[in-house]
Formats: structure tokens, C-alpha cells, sequence
């Protein structure tokens, strides 16, 4: 009887990650699982991700945020991320093998893979931190602007 309860949560758990495409933190994953299973805990949560990404049905994100972040599609892909507000995203570049196959000739190990992560800023911050800049610009260009007419009324005076 357990153990059906906790295949009914895994499979919530797993079709509530399927919905994002935002590769959500585990504690993200239990505020969107709650609104389906209110009594479950983050505990659970936490252990029924790792537990599906080690069946390689999700994929465990070590990037370099502070959080681990999950992601249903399971293919190789690439992600980029924010480095002012964290969001993690997939970006459309195909993956490089080519490099596992040269680093094979020239290594002892076998390669199994590779992860590359690309950093950036999103579009929002972009804007943000554009508007945020021109505001600081006017504000530099008005205090200019006042200091000269001062100087022009010294002068002048
Ligand atoms: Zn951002
Ligand atoms: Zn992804």
C-alpha cells in the first residue's frame, strides 16, 4: 500500500517537473507538487528527484549556481544562466561530441560525457540594468548640467 502512494508521488512529481521548462529547484518542484499533494514534504520531494534522476529519468543540474536544479528532458543539452537572477534556460546550439572524441585520443579516461554551461545576462536584467544605467546617466548629466550652471552663475555674478 506504501509503495503505490509513493509511485502515485513520484509520477505527480515527475509530470509537475514535465509542465516547466524552467529547471526548478527542488524546493520550486515542492511549492508546484503541493498544490496536488498538500501533505507531502520537501523531504519526500527531494528524495523521490534523486531518486528519479538517478533512474535517468530526470536530469540532476549541477550548475555553477548554489542550487541544484532538475530538468525533465533527459537528452544532452546546453543551458545558460543568469548571473544576476539565477533563471536557467536551454539554449538552441547542438551539442559538441566532437571535443569527447579528441580529448579520447589525448586522455586515459574514458569519456562519458561533458557538461558546458554558458552564463549571461537574461533579457530582463539586460533591460533592467540598461534602464538602471540610463537612469544613472541622466542623474550624472543633471548634477553636470547644475554644477556648470553654478559655476556659470559664479562667474557671472
Ligand atoms: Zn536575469
Ligand atoms: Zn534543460
Amino acid at each position: 500500500m506504501k509503495k503505490l502512494r509513493n509511485t502515485e508521488q513520484r509520477k505527480i512529481i515527475l509530470e509537475e517537473l514535465k509542465k516547466v521548462n524552467t529547471h526548478p529547484t527542488a524546493d520550486e518542484v515542492y511549492e508546484m507538487v503541493k498544490k496536488r499533494l498538500p501533505r507531502i514534504s520537501i523531504g519526500t520531494v527531494y528524495r523521490n528527484l534523486e531518486l528519479l534522476s538517478k533512474c535517468g529519468l530526470i536530469q540532476k543540474l549541477e550548475l555553477g549556481c548554489s542550487q541544484m536544479r532538475f530538468d525533465w528532458n533527459t537528452n544532452n543539452h546546453y543551458h545558460i544562466r543568469c548571473i544576476r537572477c539565477g533563471k536557467v534556460e536551454d539554449v538552441p546550439v547542438e551539442t559538441m561530441s566532437r571535443f569527447e572524441k579528441i580529448l579520447e585520443g589525448k586522455s586515459d579516461y574514458e569519456i562519458i560525457g561533458h557538461r558546458l554551461e554558458f552564463i549571461g545576462l537574461c533579457p530582463k536584467c539586460k533591460k533592467e540594468l540598461k534602464d538602471l544605467k540610463e537612469e544613472k546617466q541622466k542623474e550624472f548629466r543633471k548634477e553636470e548640467c547644475s554644477g556648470l550652471q553654478e559655476k556659470i552663475n559664479r562667474r557671472f555674478r
